[in-house]
């Protein structure tokens, strides 16, 4: 199978078909309508073989969760997903292997509408790097700088099982079968939240999607609103598995460990009774408020102030 058939087979024929796409994939670039009055969202994340994945990691997880880191940082962004452009270098071109990528990735792009117009394939160690492209109005895009003393701050979901599943297969700890599996599709195929970012729009001062782990993120934004915050441990939300195995891991898996893709976003005062009102206000998490002393506190459930060792995954520390 040469290039043009591997891209022909597994990359042209897809589930989605977008009335903005002039011209998709086969030309020498894609040609797209951009939705008049709307910022264009660009967005995109490199997967690496060996350092983001295990080599030898399910195809099918694989090609989904590329896709869908994208998407989260779209919804982070309170962007609507429309296009994609996949950047692949392939040791092979193993057909079962692509097939099965394929196949996760199109099931989250057929979710979500989004169409895959272009990219490029070369040989070369496995690596996956997609970029994503979204909409939102000018004036509504969710930004990290938007955080003011008096916000609430929130979160999405649990946080804490993806890092636990990580850990199971680091081998660090021990899960019970049924345990390993609630959340080893925490880490394998999270779910962006696109709905939830796009609802956001209007109501949520600054946003972000938690990657590094929930106080690297919220770090990010409250060194971009020049703010400081406080949280508090007993509200932040966990899963039940999580919480079975919190002797053994402790905060840090929660509070650093990653791979989360929940939204930790800001709220202020005059917006809370809008977001109360959301559809899914019964899954967003109170954990805590902005303030205006920079730096990120931490309160144990005994209102004193708790010290994480770790803070959150930075792929250049100490190096
Ligand atoms: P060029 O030589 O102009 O870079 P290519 O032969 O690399 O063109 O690609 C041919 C067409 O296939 C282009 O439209 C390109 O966007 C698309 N394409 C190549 N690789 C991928 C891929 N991994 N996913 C989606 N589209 C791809
Ligand atoms: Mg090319």
């Amino acid at each position: 199978m040469n290039e043009f058939e591997l891209i022909r087979r597994f990359f042209a024929r897809q589930p989605v078909s977008r009335a903005d796409v002039k011209l998709g994939i086969g030309d020498d670039a894609a040609l797209l309508y951009p939705p008049a009055g709307r910022l264009l969202a660009v967005t995109s994340d490199l997967l690496v073989a060996g350092v983001h994945f295990f080599p030898e990691a399910d195809p099918v997880s694989l090609g989904y969760k590329s896709l869908a880191v994208n998407l989260s940082d779209l919804a982070a962004m309170g962007a609507e997903p429309a296009w994609f452009v996949l950047n692949l270098t392939l040791p092979a071109a193993d057909e079962r292997w692509l097939e099965r990528f394929c196949q996760g990735m199109f099931a989250l792009a057929r979710e979500h509408d989004v169409q895959l117009v272009g990219g490029d394939t070369a040989r070369g160690p496995l690596a996956i790097a997609i970029e994503a492209h979204g909409f939102v109005p000018p004036r509504m895009a969710l930004r990290r700088s938007g955080a003011r003393t008096g916000d609430r701050i929130y979160v999405t979901g649990t946080l804490g099982d993806a890092a636990l599943a990580l850990q199971h297969q680091r081998g660090n700890i021990r899960l019970s079968e049924n345990d390993f599996a609630a959340v080893m599709p925490r880490l394998e195929q999270p779910v962006p939240r696109v709905r939830e970012g796009i609802a956001l729009r209007g109501i949520a001062a600054s946003a972000i999607d938690i990657s590094d782990g929930l106080l690297a993120d919220l770090g990010h934004i409250l060194e971009a609103s020049k703010t400081g915050a406080r949280i508090f441990l007993e509200r932040i939300p966990v899963s039940p598995v999580c919480r079975r195995h919190f002797d053994e891991v402790g905060w840090e898996t929660v509070l650093a460990g990653g791979d989360d893709y929940e939204l930790c976003f800001t709220v202020p005062e005059k917006n809370i009774t809008a977001l109360e009102k959301l559809p899914f206000a019964g899954e967003l998490h109170y954990i805590g408020e902005i303030e205006q002393d920079a730096g990120l506190r931490v309160m144990d459930a005994a209102g004193k102030p708790y010290s994480p060792s770790a803070t959150g995954h930075d792929h250049f520390a100490g190096k």
